[in-house]
């Protein structure tokens, strides 16, 4: 299990390629929660989300080791950061990718210099052949969550809130894989366990609930809820245990809840954000927190959205 010091020492190896992203509040949204709301701003973060967080951490290692070529299989968030981080060092990445991956990711990925690889529609199919690649090219295989040094690099967000957000007493984490929840809850428990970290999955998604619940890990077949990036049929085999040892507590969101909190966070906060994050406003939202009269931190970890997916996500919220 990863501990404080290594998200300590995450943070100082990727403190060059990331930004500490800044916090937002909004008082209409403190207003309609019952709680005072920050909100973590990763969609502003290099690669548009948290995910370079990970990626920086565990490819510079991978450098230190000797590396020459990195991989990864993504259709999205990660892909691009692995791609941008090996780009950054002059490495070559292959990011293997769906067939039916959306143009906007595609040329993303290229932008960073990333060379694509289709393979099926599945992480069954793309996972084997990232690291077939790896190993033919004397590359190494970057995972999505379930990494020491992955969990890490995510976990320095909850360091940065830390600081940030003095007092907090509360932080609402997204969980698809748990990288990033398993980081925050080792930097946040292990330095301030009064801090309570809420964990939240669309119920269309609700793997990690279910094996929250029976204290094991649980899968579910294929799901298609609109946060994309907590599309995750189990939680990790690493992730998971973290989770048993100091998660305070995981709620679910419905689709529409997480269009309302979307369009409320466009409308009224001018933020473009993508549907995996608005899981945590919608956490919020719709009174989800065990409490009230509390500060809040949402983490908001990504952007990265289509446009022409917008206008599907956009509902009269009935709140502004
Ligand atoms: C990957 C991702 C998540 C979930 O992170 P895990 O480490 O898989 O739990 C949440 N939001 C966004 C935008 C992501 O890209």
């Amino acid at each position: 299990m990863i501990s404080l010091s290594d998200v300590q020492a995450a943070r100082e190896r990727i403190a060059e390629i990331t930004y500490m992203t800044p916090i937002f509040t909004s008082t209409k949204l403190s207003q309609i929660c019952g709680n005072q709301i920050y909100l973590k701003s990763e969609h502003l973060q290099k690669t548009g989300s948290f995910k370079i967080r990970g990626a920086a951490n565990k490819v510079i290692q991978a450098l230190q080791d000797g590396a020459i070529y990195v991989t990864a299989a993504s259709s999205g968030n990660h892909g691009q950061a692995v791609a941008y981080i090996a780009d950054q060092y002059r490495i070559p990445a292959t990011i293997v990718v769906p067939d039916n991956v959306s143009f906007c990711k595609e040329n993303a990925i290229k932008g960073y210099n990333g060379h694509i690889e289709k393979c099926g529609t599945t992480s069954r199919e793309r996972l084997p052949r990232a690291m077939e690649i790896a190993k033919q090219e004397n590359g190494v295989y970057i995972p999505p969550y379930d990494d020491p040094y992955i969990m890490a690099g995510q976990g320095t967000i909850g360091l940065e809130v830390l600081e940030q957000v003095q007092d907090a007493d509360a932080v609402i984490v997204p969980i698809g894989g748990g990288g990033l929840i398993s980081g925050i809850l080792t930097a946040i428990k292990e330095s301030n366990p009064s801090v309570r970290v809420i964990g939240v999955e669309p119920q269309l998604a609700n793997d990690t609930f279910l094996s929250f619940q029976n204290k094991q890990i649980t899968s579910i077949s294929g799901t298609n809820t609109i946060a994309d990036g907590l599309r995750t049929n189990q939680p990790g085999d690493l992730t998971f245990p973290v989770l048993m040892k100091y998660l305070d507590d995981l709620v679910l969101v419905s689709e529409d809840e997480i269009r309302q909190a979307f369009s409320f966070v466009m409308e009224r906060m001018k933020q473009l954000i993508e549907p995996s994050s608005a899981t945590t406003v919608a956490a919020a939202m719709f009174n989800k927190l065990p409490f009230q009269g509390k500060k809040v931190v949402t983490v908001i970890t990504g952007g990265n959205v289509d446009l022409d997916k917008v206008s599907d996500l956009i509902v009269d919220t009935h709140m502004c």
